[in-house]
């Protein structure tokens, strides 16, 4: 599936411990711009629909879009331009939208007028970094209509306990991820391998997205280069599975 990253606001608040070392945050103190001001998009924000000088669209039918990755689609101050945004993914119906979101209170009252059970086309991933995010987020998570539902469990920064959300079967994947960037908290390989075999319990899928920076496995900690965060995500899962194979495990899942 052909990805791609639709930023239709810029901008964000930090609203727990998660966001400690945003990237976002960080790129923009970095180029001497202010991470609180938030701002629509004059370029990106009808990136759905735009088109190429040949008129096809510039997102292809059948494509993925990562919503708000440089805010939060629920952050307030976005609420004047989000009905707008929900008109495009309306319009979209052929394309696959992966919003996520720290700001699950937010959800309900920002849905669109004609959301009923959910649309499709539309994917809330629920960002958690550790086990009090789990107990304030993920109730309310699973009282949101919707047609799909995945954790983040990012950056991932104590062993978590998913299973009694995960035995209720209304989450579809859960993706982990340690934290990148040279003041990273450091990621153990443990707490993945625990969400790993909740999730094989539950036939939950389960990914590692990348390992973050320090990263620690058999009490010793590795410095990953960030070019190799995501190659090293995918050898641990891959280690994973093979262990979990040798094990007899049930069904595995990618
Ligand atoms: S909610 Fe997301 S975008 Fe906003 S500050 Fe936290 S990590 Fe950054």
């Amino acid at each position: 599936m052909i990805t791609f990253s639709w930023n239709p606001w810029h901008g964000c608040h930090p609203f727990s411990v998660g966001c400690k070392n945003c990237f976002m945050r960080r790129a923009d103190i970095r180029h001497g711009r202010n991470p609180e001001i938030i701002t629509r998009s004059k370029t990106m924000f009808d990136l759905p629909i735009q088109k190429k000088r040949d008129g096809s669209l510039k997102v292809p039918s059948g494509s993925c879009l990562y919503v708000c990755f440089q805010s939060d689609f629920f952050v307030e101050e976005a609420d004047e331009w989000r009905n707008e945004a929900w008109d495009l993914i309306k319009e979209r119906s052929d394309v696959w939208f992966l919003i996520p979101t720290k700001r699950v209170h937010r959800i309900h009252q920002c849905l669109p007028a004609d959301w009923n059970d959910g649309w499709p086309n539309v994917s809330f991933a629920l960002s958690i970094e550790n086990n009090q995010a789990a107990r304030e987020r993920l109730d309310q998570f699973l009282k949101i209509p919707c047609c799909h539902r995945s954790i983040f469990a990012a950056p991932l920064l104590e062993e978590l306990d998913l299973t009694p959300w995960l035995e209720t079967g209304k989450i579809e994947l859960v993706s982990v991820a340690g934290e990148s960037g040279l003041k990273a908290r450091v990621c153990h390989f443990n707490w993945m391998e625990k969400i790993f075999y909740d999730c094989l319990k539950t036939k939950t899928k389960f990914t590692i997205h990348q390992t973050g920076r320090y990263f620690v496995r058999n009490g010793r900690c590795y410095i990953i280069p960030k070019k190799e965060q995501f190659s090293q995500a995918k050898k641990a899962h891959e280690w994973l599975k093979k262990e979990a194979g040798k094990k007899n495990q049930p069904a595995l899942f990618d």
